[in-house]
């Protein structure tokens, strides 16, 4: 079994398409959704992660490239220092996907299965603990 995180593009004229349900047809994969920006009438993105036996994975991928829809790996992911965080919660407040979030007590949570790697939690953490790695 693989899982990788893509985000798929897709233009005006293949929004209507069913495409997560032709490639779990055709290759037997699934998709965790983890963000859908899709305006209707011009483009939209969908961020998800494809999981699946290797070959049938890989299968998925190039029927994208097939069928010209345009779709980008995911091969960095969010770290942040949990020693140094000073859990004021200010990177809570951009992330969209609420992978970062506080609990009970106060202290800062992170979902990475939830990650968009958007990276605006880097930019509002003001003592610089979140970082990418590639
Ligand atoms: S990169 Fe940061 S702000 Fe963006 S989804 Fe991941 S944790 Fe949230
Ligand atoms: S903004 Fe930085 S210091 Fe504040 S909770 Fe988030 S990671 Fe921790």
């Amino acid at each position: 079994m693989t899982k990788e995180k893509i985000k798929i593009y897709y233009s005006k004229d293949q929004l209507s398409r069913p495409i997560t349900y032709e490639l779990v047809k055709k290759f037997d994969v699934m998709f965790n959704i983890l963000h859908a920006d899709i305006n209707y009438g011009s483009e939209g993105n969908l961020i998800t992660e494809i999981s699946g036996e290797n070959k049938n994975v890989k299968d998925a991928l190039n029927y994208l490239n097939e069928v010209g829809i345009v779709y980008k790996k995911y091969n960095k992911f969010i770290i942040r220092d949990e020693d140094e965080c000073i859990d004021c919660g200010a990177c809570t407040a951009v992330c969209p996907s609420g992978a970062l979030t506080m609990n009970k007590q106060d202290e800062l949570q992170f979902d990475k299965e939830k990650c968009l790697v958007c990276e605006l939690c880097i930019k509002a953490c003001p003592i610089g603990v979140i970082d990418v790695e590639l």
